[in-house]
């Protein structure tokens, strides 16, 4: 558990990164993890001094198995509604499967389905479903950034300075990347995706894979967003 910012605790999960916002609206968790790390993230949010039935809301950034892991364990022991972009509700519920391309995406694609039928992770419902530009009870701005997930979200919070790209860019090895092609259903479309980041402004950006940017986060995304471009 980090305290990266005043209002944001990074939770890590192996891996993936889950975040606890405990400012205005909160406490509300962004993203689960893994479903073999559902125990280390009740711990890491007891640490935090909340108990599942605290949260507000549970806000998943897109329904791959890192991130929608502790979703459905969690709903068992909290009312918190979940909220996820309009798009993703589908996959976040199990109706629909991510569509991966080329060779090893379509074997992922075959484990993956295999994951999902041992763990079990959907839920039933989604609660809320979020559309692009919509403020959350938390302040944050809602970002669609569709190419990784068809419904895939990025969350911004203009006053706490705070970018939360979920999986749209990685940060692993402290180095930015797109996120890995196997895993990704429009690299194209990811591409295009960040050119809505451009302008963002922000001190901070956190990743659903590494660490959080502290300082001056905005003109390294911007410049990694530009780089794409050329
Ligand atoms: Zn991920």
């Amino acid at each position: 558990m980090e305290n990266v910012h005043p209002d944001l605790i990074r939770i890590e999960l192996g891996r993936v990164n889950a975040f606890l916002w405990t400012g205005e609206g909160g406490p509300t968790l962004i993203d689960t993890g893994y479903p073999w790390t559902f125990s280390k993230l009740l711990d890491e949010l007891s640490a935090a001094g909340v108990q599942p039935v605290d949260l507000e809301r549970i806000i998943v950034t897109h329904a791959d198995l890192d991130h929608i892991g502790g979703l459905k364990g969690l709903t068992e022991l909290s009312d918190a509604p979940v909220a996820c972009h309009t798009v993703e509700a589908a996959y976040v519920t199990g109706r629909k499967s991510k569509t991966l391309r080329g060779v090893r995406g379509k074997v992922m694609q075959g484990i993956i389905r295999l994951a999902e039928t041992i763990y079990k992770p959907h839920v039933d419902e989604v609660q809320e479903l979020l559309l692009e530009k919509e403020t959350t009870p938390e302040g944050f701005t809602v970002w669609h950034t569709p190419g990784h997930a068809p419904g895939h979200i990025s969350l911004h919070h203009k006053q706490a300075g705070l970018f939360i790209a979920g999986d749209a860019i990685f940060n692993e090895k402290d180095t930015l990347s797109l996120p890995l092609r196997t895993f990704t259903s429009d690299e194209g479309q990811a591409i295009e995706s960040l050119g809505k980041l451009k302008r963002l402004k922000f001190d901070m950006a956190c990743f659903g894979h590494g660490p959080c940017i502290t300082e001056h986060a905005d003109e390294k995304i911007w410049a990694f967003i530009e780089a794409l471009d050329r």
